[in-house]
């Protein structure tokens, strides 16, 4: 074909399609481009410093300021986000879209949580690190998340907003907000809501690994929400554990352990669902009755003599004949932390996404000869007192119980054969009682073969010839073939 049929052609299938928006010249090369540009998929395009009014018409397929730019990485100076590879221009620096602010090890073994901000512009971005760093040191200040911290991650997902606050917020107006959060949800002032799509496009985007997510509403009206995935919680002042209290519905299924109106009691044969709210007055019939002594009277009456014991406290899931674990909980209020029964709950969930185990050493199965050793090793999350603790058993007999999680297997311990070497990782922590699901479990065995290696020299027959290498198998140094003076 020759060059002018195939840019007619070029020019009829563009008109036909609709494309490109922006009459760009055709061509075969660059050479076909004026003004030193560059010919891309037929089109040309302008390098980076020429004037523009499209992306389209740019190399970098970025127009700013009516200039061809290419987009900086993050810390370079900006005036807008056009001029960043992540979009966002702050305080007239580019940063990166996500910031990660807790690494504790690979996410497929951490319990994956993922803030983003609402109603926070281009120039709060700063503003939303900090807010969320103060969140993270909250959340982390509860004893059983300070205890657990190794088994979180935690990223930032920076969303610029065209305006602060929130819909119905503190500002009293309608507020253009990227992820849509708006007071009065279902005609309750204080719950939050934002746009779940929007939230979950943007997680897939950056942050696929999500497991929970909480949005960050730059708004100083109380309020907040706890969904399946995702939690809202605002910036109300000296209410700073509303986020604490909103993951606990969100990531160990808590319920609300204060009484209001306008809910639906739970079925009064099947219990309520959640582990920290029952409707049994009944020390046999509650779920956590291990925790609660033989000496504590059931139902317990609400009255500061049992402040800090576990009975069954009448108020709880929005209903006065319904029982709570504890006098308070953060989540009855949101100055306490978690009561004893909700912390249980907190470490067994965290179970759910994390396992003891990270990875061995070896890998896998081991070949040992009677004078040797190995070191086995297991990488875990610990928490924090670390109360882990490791039994190693050979051919099912205990041989070691350890802290450390590593052994050494001596091959003369052994006979020759074929052996299995066991190791179950147990968290023993005094946070849970009762573990059906053995989540706080893991193990691992490793194949173990021991054998007296064969000879790998037969003496020379006769007349054979014997090599150096042979020789040195030996151990026969060759120096001693040297004649003596
Ligand atoms: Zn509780």
């Amino acid at each position: 074909m020759s060059k002018k049929l195939f840019v007619g052609a070029a020019v009829l299938l563009a008109a036909l399609i609709g494309r490109p928006r922006v009459a760009l010249a055709a061509c075969m090369s660059d050479d076909d481009c004026p003004n030193g540009g560059s010919c891309v998929l037929a089109r040309c395009v302008a390098q980076d410093g020429s004037p523009c009014t499209t992306n389209q018409q740019c190399r970098s397929n970025t127009c700013s300021a009516g200039v061809c730019i290419t987009p900086a990485p993050s810390g370079s100076p900006c005036s807008n986000g056009e001029e960043c590879q992540s979009d966002i221009c702050s305080a007239g620096v580019c940063i990166a879209r996500t910031e990660m602010l807790l690494s504790s090890g690979p996410s497929a073994n951490r319990v994956d949580l993922v803030i983003m901000g609402d109603g926070y512009r281009s120039g709060d971005q700063a503003k939303l690190t900090a807010d969320a760093k103060t969140l993270m040191n909250t959340f982390f200040a509860q004893p059983m998340y300070a205890a657990y911290k190794n088994y979180y991650n935690v990223k930032l997902v920076h969303v610029v907003s065209n305006q602060d606050g929130a819909d119905n917020g503190s500002l009293g107006q309608l507020r253009d907000t990227a992820l849509g959060a708006f007071y009065d949800c279902f005609g309750i002032d204080r719950l939050l809501c934002v746009d779940d799509n929007a939230v979950l496009s943007l997680a897939a985007h950056h942050a696929p690994e999500f497991d929970k997510i909480l949005v960050v509403v730059n708004d100083t009206k109380y309020g907040g929400s706890g969904g399946a995935q995702i939690a809202t919680a605002s910036l109300a002042p000296g209410a700073p554990s509303i986020p604490v209290h909103e993951l606990g519905h969100s990531l160990f299924g808590l319920a609300d352990e204060y009484v209001e109106a306008g809910h639906a009691h739970c079925d009064s044969t099947l219990d309520c669902p959640e582990p920290n709210a029952s409707v049994f007055s009944q020390a046999s019939q509650i779920k956590w009755n291990r925790w609660i002594d033989a000496s504590t009277p059931v139902p317990t009456p609400d009255s500061s003599d049992f402040d800090g014991v576990v009975g069954a406290f009448p108020g709880a899931r929005y209903f006065s004949d319904q029982f709570r674990p504890a006098r308070n909980c953060i989540m009855r209020s949101l100055g306490a932390n978690f009561c004893p029964v909700c912390q249980e709950a907190g470490v067994l969930t965290t179970y759910t996404f994390v396992d003891p185990i990270d990875q061995v050493t070896p890998p896998g199965a081991v070949n040992l000869i009677p004078t040797q050793s190995q070191d086995f090793v297991v990488q875990g999350p610990r928490p924090n007192p670390d109360t882990m603790n490791f039994v190693f058993s050979i051919d099912g007999t205990p041989v070691a119980v350890n802290q450390t999680g590593s052994f050494s297997l001596a091959g003369s311990t052994l006979g020759n054969g074929s052996h299995t070497l066991d190791v179950r990782v147990t968290d023993l922590t005094s946070f849970v009682r009762r573990d059906d699901g053995q989540l706080l479990e893991s193990s691992f065995s490793w194949p173990v073969t021991v054998s007296t290696p064969a000879c790998s020299f037969s003496p020379a027959r006769p007349g054979s010839p014997v090599t150096l290498g042979a020789l040195a198998a030996l151990g026969v140094a060759f120096g001693l073939r040297r004649r003596r003076g």
